[in-house]
């Protein structure tokens, strides 16, 4: 089954009981973040009265790794390889002359007032768009570009969107400004869940040059359609339910933050990011308003299940033995990884340790890189420990890196004296642990199999 919008794929987890629908009125500010808070991990809702607006908000709708892969028509296993394969095999996106993203085109722009945008936490610098995609052409070669940033409502027609340095939104952003022109984008909100998780891809896995439309078009086997923008030079899903159309403005950056982020602490203090100048506004007959909160468990794995597959892609080019890698919920599915091997060498497990830490957007906050062998379920936090208790010997297990860059771990920061983080840099150590069997004693490999009950489990 392939959901070709947001609206089946509501559809979907309500006939299986997992949309939990909220009569009572809720506040922008705090009432929809205590609501998703409080169905965290567990189910989607769709929030019916948003007090001062008549358009429903819905979110947790990837509440479990199990949504994501209902979504993809996938097992949790095969999740990674899955998402490899149709970034190497993008398909061409079939573009229609219009459809349901321009049932309503907007004759005036308030974004203070169109949608009921979320203020999430206490210290939030004001109401943010989170669930929001932004689509980005580069300006040579027109190739499409998604992306997941935050970005803060400044006025009716004015967002301040935070984007990080090398990714590739700043990159083309970039380009345009050094030409002395905006970068047109769109921020699509409420896309089909396909397209929407392909906006958490990392730069490594789908480089620049790749259209991550089509992408998103083959994971979704050939079924996006997309329409030209009303005011930009972008395309945008026609079964979107909201397009924000607008102009990343060249030479101007203005503070932004602080804001809770996914790592659970606020990123802060505010630094100066760019903004988006809003010059349209289409949307679907009774458009549903998709927010993400930041911190939940679907804001883990939609940052989490496209960086395991660039992570699976690239510590396989060096240890092609490696079976699955697997961010950890516990960790923001961004700091603890354990990667699963067929370990065919000793040193197998360092040399994917090292692979794993290779410098890449992907492994920027990696902090801890755990190997087990194939009869462990990586997926299984008790098997996994199991595997520690019962393999590791600390003193030969352990790889350290000092001082490897990082960006939000609050003891980095702790850790990285104030004159080199004034440049702009952090750092922090980085562990892997090899929780194999070792192979030093062949004669000894009986003390490690699991104790089995026949024909039990
Ligand atoms: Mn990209």
């Amino acid at each position: 089954m392939s959901f070709k919008d947001l609206r089946s794929f509501l559809e979907f987890l309500d006939s299986r009981g997992r949309l939990i629908r909220i009569h009572e009125e809720v506040e922008p500010k705090f009432g929809i973040a205590r609501i998703e808070r409080k169905y965290d991990g567990q189910a989607a809702i769709w929030l019916e009265r948003v007090k001062g607006y008549d358009i429903p908000v819905v979110a947790n709708i990837f509440h479990s790794r199990q949504a994501v892969a209902e979504a993809l028509g996938a097992n949790i296993k095969e999740l990674s390889e899955k998402i490899i394969k149709a970034a190497r095999n993008p398909v061409k996106v079939k573009e229609v002359n219009s459809g349901p993203v321009k049932e309503v085109i907007a004759n005036e722009v308030d974004l203070m007032n169109m949608f009921p945008i979320p203020m999430h936490f206490e210290k939030d610098a004001g109401y943010y768009i989170t669930g929001g995609i932004i689509i980005a052409k580069d300006i040579e070669t027109g190739v499409r570009n998604l992306s997941f940033a935050r970005m803060w409502i400044k006025g009716k027609r004015k967002i301040g969107i935070m984007v990080n340095h090398y990714r590739h939104l700043l990159r083309l952003f970039e380009k345009a400004e050094k030409k002395g022109k905006p970068l047109d984008v769109a921020i699509v909100i409420g896309v089909d869940p396909i397209t929407w998780l392909e906006g958490g891809m990392p730069d490594r896995i789908v480089p620049l040059e790749i259209d991550e439309l089509e992408v998103a078009n083959s994971l979704m086997n050939g079924g996006l359609e997309v329409v030209k923008a009303e005011t930009v030079d972008v395309e945008i899903p026609v079964l979107a339910e909201i397009a924000i159309e607008g102009k990343m403005v060249p030479e101007e950056r203005e503070f932004e933050g602080p804001f809770g982020d996914y790592s659970q602490v606020y990123d802060t203090p505010p630094r100066k990011n760019p903004i988006i100048e809003v010059t349209g506004i289409t949307h679907r007959q009774n458009p549903i308003y998709l927010d993400c909160l930041p911190s939940s468990v679907e804001n883990f794995l939609l940052g989490g299940i496209p960086r395991e597959a660039d992570l699976l892609d690239h510590v396989k080019k060096a240890v092609p033995n490696v079976n699955h890698v697997h961010l950890t919920v516990g960790s923001c599915c961004r700091f603890h990884a354990v990667v699963q091997m067929e370990k065919k060498f000793e040193t197998d497990p360092h040399k994917a340790i090292i692979a794993m830490f290779s410098p890449s957007e992907a492994s920027r906050d990696l902090k801890l890189v755990i190997v087990v062998d194939n009869d462990i379920d990586p997926f299984d936090p008790k098997d996994v420990e199991w595997a520690i208790a019962t393999r590791t010997q600390w003193d030969l297990d352990l790889v350290v890196l000092p001082k490897m860059a990082t960006a939000l771990d609050p003891s980095a920061k702790w850790r990285t004296p104030s004159s080199i983080r004034d440049r702009g840099d952090i750092y922090t150590t980085k562990v892997g642990l090899d929780a194999t069997i070792p192979f030093e004693k062949p004669e000894l490999f009986e003390w490690f199999q699991k104790i089995r009950i026949p024909d039990g489990k």
